[in-house]
């Protein structure tokens, strides 16, 4: 029925599973969190796996996470509020700054650059 641990990268037949996952029905399915944000008035963006340089979200946490481990903490409470006073700390010249730079990344990829070229 499934493979075990995971099917092979190369098969489309490999088990029930993986066949009935190419089918049409399953393949375009909306998953529940695109119906939420969607519900929600919003739009559902996927980025390509593995380029984290696309997402300026990922350059934020980043930001953030490093100020966060900046500052001392004992309890759970007390690295859960270094976190918000962090992401909330961010100024928006920087997150612009980040968005920009995602940007230029997606630019360099339109016009066939490869991640080192770029
Ligand atoms: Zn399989």
């Amino acid at each position: 029925m499934k493979c075990t641990p995971v099917c092979p990268f190369e098969n489309d037949d490999c088990c029930m599973a993986r066949i009935l996952s190419k089918q049409d029905d399953f393949a375009n399915q909306i998953s529940m969190l695109e119906t939420m944000i969607q519900d929600a008035g919003h739009e559902c963006i996927f980025l390509s796996q593995f380029h984290c340089e696309l997402n300026p979200i990922e350059m934020y946490w980043g930001w953030a996470k490093y100020r966060s481990q900046q500052v001392d903490k004992n309890t759970f409470q007390q690295a859960n509020e270094a976190a918000l006073v962090a992401l909330d700390g961010c100024p928006v010249k920087v997150i612009q700054r980040f968005i920009n730079c995602s940007w230029h990344w997606m630019s360099a990829y339109c016009m066939g650059l490869t991640g080192k070229a770029a």
